[in-house]
This record gives structure tokens, C-alpha cells and sequence, in this order.
């Protein structure tokens, strides 16, 4: 089915990610696996192909463009080569700017968003802590005032970027006695005496990613690193989670249908019993079913994409997309791995790796459990 939303000069920017991929990162691909993370001239790389940054103001070095398509197709580019670094990428430039562009001081915004828009500077947001993430009101991580700052103790886990990142958004509680009310956002440095990042997780899926626990030992955060008021972080991060999850319904729809198009190619080759697998109709229903379904949700996740660029998208919408288009990912890549058969299972094969990958999409960003809980006290239950 034609797509409406794009133009000429999103396919243009959508273009210049694509060649991105083939000449930056398809050669390291193998690399990035066994280094568990993007190297960082290949973040420097992305940040001078102009790829970071688009909610950046020009004046900060960010294109400026509050278009949130042009974010869209960047995230589909990566998530067409791998889900991890859609996932690393879509965390540093989509998901981290908007919170410094929204909250942050000037010299906030002076000191920290030109190297976030480069690639010099990675960034990564931390919410989740070893006890929990779902229940983010509930995040046990402390900040106490100290003279004219604070003093951060605690700890986080499963962060995207954070072994690598240089600067991180930390959710941490600065009022034990006012719940949700009580937390407040700050900006922690890399190399802040106290601050230590754990070791690279060894994951199912998405190896090329880092995700790593952070360490807060007596972490003393300057009140010129406090983003947005105290007792306001619960809030802005309600504000701006639907970004995140609309981001991870382009990226899980644009991942499955790239391994199902390879898939389709596989099915017209591949021969038993002397013809194409594809030409057997349990596998040609297989597909059309596949097709459809991936159609469909890309359907759906396209007007998220628009309603958000036109800052309508309704926090409900956005978890619609997330957990249908995680469900239908994780679908269409298990029969993708059935219909390659034994190869399906080998880690050479892109639709192996795939599949493995996904799984996390029904987890992160908020469980799919947590998004039918906010769809279904939308209705009134
Ligand atoms: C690879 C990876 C990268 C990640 N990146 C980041 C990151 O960059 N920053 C960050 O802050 N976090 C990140 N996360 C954390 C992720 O957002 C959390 O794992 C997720 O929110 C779930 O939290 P949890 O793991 O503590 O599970 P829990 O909250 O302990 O939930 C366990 C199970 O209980 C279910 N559950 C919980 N509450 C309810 C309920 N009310 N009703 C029904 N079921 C419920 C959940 O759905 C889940 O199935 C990442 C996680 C992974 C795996």
C-alpha cells in the first residue's frame, strides 16, 4: 500500500541514512557485535551526516527542522540494518534532546545539545533500577540537597548507551514523602567522582547495543545540573514517553518488514519437493497474512507519526502502537525463522539475529502490560 506521509525531502534525508548504513555501519556489523556497542566514530560519523539532532535548534547545532518525520525515517534506515542501533540511536537523538530542548536552561542547552547533535557527546536517559521499572513513581535512586547541590545515591539498570554515555538523564527521588510529586530530574557527567558504569549486560538479543547498570555513590550533582523544576521529572517523563513509544512502533514495524521482504525473496528460492517453499499455499496464505498484518500496523503507526509531528499524538494512541506493533514484529519474525528453516536458527543468518532481537520490544519502553493498562483506564475501567 502507498505511504502518505513522507515527502521528498524526508525520502531525501531517508536517502542519505541509508548510504549512511552501507558505507558506515554494514562494514562493522560483525564488529559491533563482538565490541557490544557502536564505536564512537561511528557516532561522530552519524552527527556530521546531520542524522542526530533534528529537535535541536539550529542555534544549538541541530537541523531545527520540528518535523518529527524526518526523526521517523532515520530510525527506519537503522532499523533495517539492525534493531540495536535504531535502539541506541533513536535513545540518544529522539528520545534525550527533547528533554534538555523542553526543560533545560540556556546554558544548559549551550553547554551539552551542539556535541549531543555532533556524535561527540552520547547520551541516555535512566529511569529503571534493579527493584523495578514499570513502577517508575516508586524509583528508590536519592537525591538530597548539599549546600548549593546534591548528592546522588543509588542505582540504575538496563540503560541503552550507558556504558558509553557521557552525559545521563537520571530520574532520582528529592522527596521520599511526595510519591510521583517527589522526583526530580538531573544531568550526570561522566567522570563525576561517585559515578561509575557497570559492566556491558549480556543479552539475548541486540548485542551491538550497550546497556549497562549506573552507580551513584555519593554523587555530587551541581544544581546547575538539576533539568526542570524539583518534584517535576514524574511528570515530564509521563510528557514525554509517547515519543519514545511512538519511535519504538517505527522501528519494530520497519525491522519486520525488512526481514519479511527477505523472506519473501528466500520463499521464491528455496525448493522442497521440487518447487519454491513460497508456491506451497500453507506458506503463500503464510505470507499474504504477513503482509497484511505488517501493512496494517505500518498503517496505523504512520498516523501516530503524523499526529505526533503535529504534537496531537494522545498518550494512549502512542501505546496502541507500541505494544500492537511489538506483538506483530515479534509474529511476523518467529514464521520468518519457521520458513528459513534450520537456517532460521543460525546466528550468520540476518533473520536469526532478528528474531532474537525483537523479543525485547514487548518488554522495554514501558511492558506491553503497562500500555494495556493505560489503554484500558482510557476506557473508563
Ligand atoms: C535491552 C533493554 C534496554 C533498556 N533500556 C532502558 C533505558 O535506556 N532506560 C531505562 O530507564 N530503562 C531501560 N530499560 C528498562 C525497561 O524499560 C524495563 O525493563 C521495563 O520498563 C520493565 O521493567 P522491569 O524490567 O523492572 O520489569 P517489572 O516492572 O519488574 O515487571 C515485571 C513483569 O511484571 C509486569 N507488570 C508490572 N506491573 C504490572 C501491572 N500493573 N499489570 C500487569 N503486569 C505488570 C510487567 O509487564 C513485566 O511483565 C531497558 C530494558 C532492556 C531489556
Amino acid at each position: 500500500m502507498p505511504r502518505h506521509i513522507y515527502d521528498e525531502d524526508h525520502e531525501a534525508v531517508r536517502a542519505s541514512a541509508r548510504a549512511f548504513v552501507a558505507r558506515t555501519l554494514a562494514p562493522r556489523a560483525q564488529e559491533m557485535i563482538e565490541i557490544k556497542s557502536i564505536p564512537r566514530e561511528v557516532w561522530k560519523e552519524a552527527g556530521k551526516q546531520g542524522l542526530f539532532g533534528f529537535d535541536i535548534p539550529e542555534q544549538f547545532g541541530g537541523a531545527g527542522v520540528d518535523d518529527y518525520r524526518f526523526n521517523a525515517v532515520v530510525s527506519e534506515e537503522m532499523s533495517r540494518f539492525n534493531a540495536a542501533t535504531s535502539s541506541c540511536f533513536g535513545i540518544h537523538s529522539d528520545v534525550c534532546p527533547p528533554y534538555i530542548v523542553d526543560l533545560g536552561t540556556e546554558e544548559q542547552k549551550q553547554r551539552w545539545l551542539p556535541g549531543m547533535a555532533s556524535g561527540d557527546l552520547i547520551c541516555a536517559i535512566a529511569m529503571t533500577e534493579p527493584s523495578g521499572g514499570s513502577d517508575l513513581a516508586a524509583l528508590k535512586t536519592t537525591a538530597v540537597r548539599a549546600g548549593e547541590g546534591w548528592v546522588l545515591n543509588g542505582s540504575k539498570t538496563f540503560i541503552t548507551n550507558g556504558y558509553q554515555a557521557d552525559l545521563v538523564i537520571v530520574a532520582a527521588r528529592t522527596d521520599p514523602a511526595r510519591g510521583a510529586k517527589g522526583i526530580t530530574l538531573f544531568l550526570v557527567e561522566r567522570g563525576m567522582p561517585g559515578f561509575a558504569n557497570g559492566r556491558k549486560l549480556d543479552k539475548v538479543g541486540m548485542p551491538e547495543s550497550d546497556t549497562a547498570e549506573l552507580f551513584f555513590d555519593n554523587v555530587r550533582v551541581p544544581d546547575e545540573n538539576r533539568l526542570g523544576p524539583e518534584g517535576g521529572g514524574f511528570v515530564a517523563m509521563m510528557q514525554r514517553l509517547p515519543q519514545e513509544r511512538v519511535g519504538a512502533a517505527v522501528s519494530n514495524v520497519a525491522h519486520a518488514k525488512a526481514i519479511l521482504e527477505e523472506t519473501i525473496d528466500y520463499a521464491k528460492e528455496r525448493k522442497a519437493f521440487g518447487q519454491p517453499i513460497g508456491a506451497f499455499q500453507h506458506n503463500k496464505f503464510l505470507l499474504a497474512e504477513l503482509v497484511t498484518k505488517i501493512e496494517v500496523a505500518e498503517a496505523f503507526v504512520d498516523d501516530c507519526v503524523l499526529a505526533h509531528a503535529a504534537r496531537k499524538l494522545s498518550a494512549v494512541d502512542a501505546a496502541k502502537a507500541k505494544w500492537w506493533s511489538s506483538q506483530v514484529q515479534n509474529e511476523v519474525l518467529d514464521h520468518c525463522v519457521q520458513l528459513h528453516g534450520g537456517y532460521g536458527f543460525m546466528n550468520e543468518y540476518r533473520v536469526a539475529r532478528a528474531w532474537r532481537d525483537a523479543r525485547v520490544t514487548k518488554i522495554w519502553a514501558g511492558s506491553n502490560e503497562i500500555m494495556k493498562e493505560l489503554i484500558g483506564r482510557d476506557l473508563g475501567l
